[in-house]
């Protein structure tokens, strides 16, 4: 008797094969204090009121939502300084991520480009489409600067999307505009520059969506899940030109913006709204130099990153026996060891001033 599966056997094998995004969430379960995934230590109250004092009245979940609610849609793009036209609102950044995927890539034929050490996500949604991965490392001898000539010279044509990060998750640091932009002049009409900016906010530094009027080739993906406190809301934002934002439309779920979290980022994207994000934006960017100057310090770190996000990477003498010696206190860090070129490095994201403390003093005693 057969011992084939009935139903896996006809599973696509590249799925069956898949290692799926091992996610902060599904990596570590318990402790007390999370600074593993980049979330905001807090959802700045002043969202919190607002949604709950909601001036419609009790909401009504009877009806499907717009698909793009046009309100948020055009907060959206006023304040991220686009068209409404160049908007689309998705399941976090990362359904913004498989949309491109899948708009882009044949199965089996078409691959993407990324720069590791990079955001995980990238390549699994390239392996969920069947799309190759060409790596071209950042450069960890220049602060893991991206290197625009040997990108460009690695985007042969099956390259439909170069995916680049900035600022870059897990090393914390923007990638240089220039090199960003010379790469995608380089390759307009060759092939689309992704632009991951779920960090920018903490950088203080202005979009590479600024440069859309010269450069249509440019898709920017930014998020409501870091400076706004909002990762559980599940709500980001792909850039593009009217045309691609037309086809991406054509390809997502027919209601991907559900009713409350609809009310979610209204409130988050409104004039208090992004007051209380700009001071929570503040206190982070202020934790980050404090805590870094701190790790500095410890004699179990050798390396501490410049960063322009709300985390820090840093190099120890045992990555292991940090991680273990700050679980056994309850403080949940990010191992990176196992990304290209991160042997020995931990990811710390900033949380509070209490949580940042609680790290420390973990770290002080490996
Ligand atoms: N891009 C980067 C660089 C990230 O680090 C993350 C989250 N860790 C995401 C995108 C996805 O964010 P979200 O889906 O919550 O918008």
């Amino acid at each position: 008797m057969s011992t084939v599966d009935p139903v896996l056997s006809l599973i696509r094998p590249e799925i069956l094969a898949l290692t799926p995004y091992s996610s902060a969430r599904k990596e570590s379960s318990g402790g007390r204090v999370w600074l593993d995934a980049n979330e905001n230590p807090k959802t700045p109250s002043a969202f919190l009121s607002s949604v709950a004092s909601a001036k419609e009245g009790p909401i009504n979940f009877n009806r499907y939502p717009e698909p793009q609610p046009a309100d948020l849609v055009s907060a959206l793009a006023d304040y991220y300084g686009a068209d409404a036209a160049n908007v689309l609102v998705t399941r976090g950044s990362d359904e913004g991520i498989d949309l491109l995927l899948r708009a882009f890539c044949r199965a089996g034929q078409d691959a993407i480009l990324i720069t590791p050490p990079t955001y995980g996500m990238y390549s699994v949604s390239a392996a969920i489409q069947n799309a190759r991965v060409v790596s071209v490392p950042l450069l960890p001898a220049k602060s893991f600067a991206v290197d625009p000539a040997a990108v460009v010279a690695a985007t042969t044509p099956e390259v439909k999307i170069v995916f680049l990060c900035s600022p870059n998750n897990p090393t914390g640091a923007l990638l240089e505009r220039a090199a960003v932009l010379q790469i995608a002049k380089s390759l307009l009409g060759r092939a689309v520059v992704v632009v991951d900016e779920a960090y920018l906010e903490f950088a203080g530094t202005p979009s590479l969506l600024t440069e859309f009027n010269q450069l249509p080739n440019l898709v920017v993906l930014r998020t409501l899940s870091k400076a706004f406190g909002l990762a559980g809301v599940r709500c980001g934002v792909t850039l593009a030109s009217p045309a691609l934002i037309g086809v991406l439309q054509k390809i997502i779920a027919p209601y991907p913006v559900p009713t409350p979290v609809l009310q979610a980022a209204l409130a988050a994207i409104s004039p208090a709204g992004l007051d209380a994000a700009r001071a929570s934006v503040e206190f982070l960017v202020a934790e980050r130099k404090r805590v870094a100057a701190a790790l500095a310090k410890l004699s179990a770190v050798r390396k501490v990153w410049p960063s322009d996000s709300n985390f820090l990477l840093f190099e120890v003498t045992d990555s292991a026996k940090v991680m273990a010696t700050a679980r056994a206190a309850g403080v949940v860090l990010r191992d990176r060891s196992r990304d290209y070129g991160l042997a020995n490095h931990v990811r710390m994201t900033m949380g509070t001033t209490e949580e940042n403390n609680a790290a420390l003093e973990a770290i002080a005693h490996v």
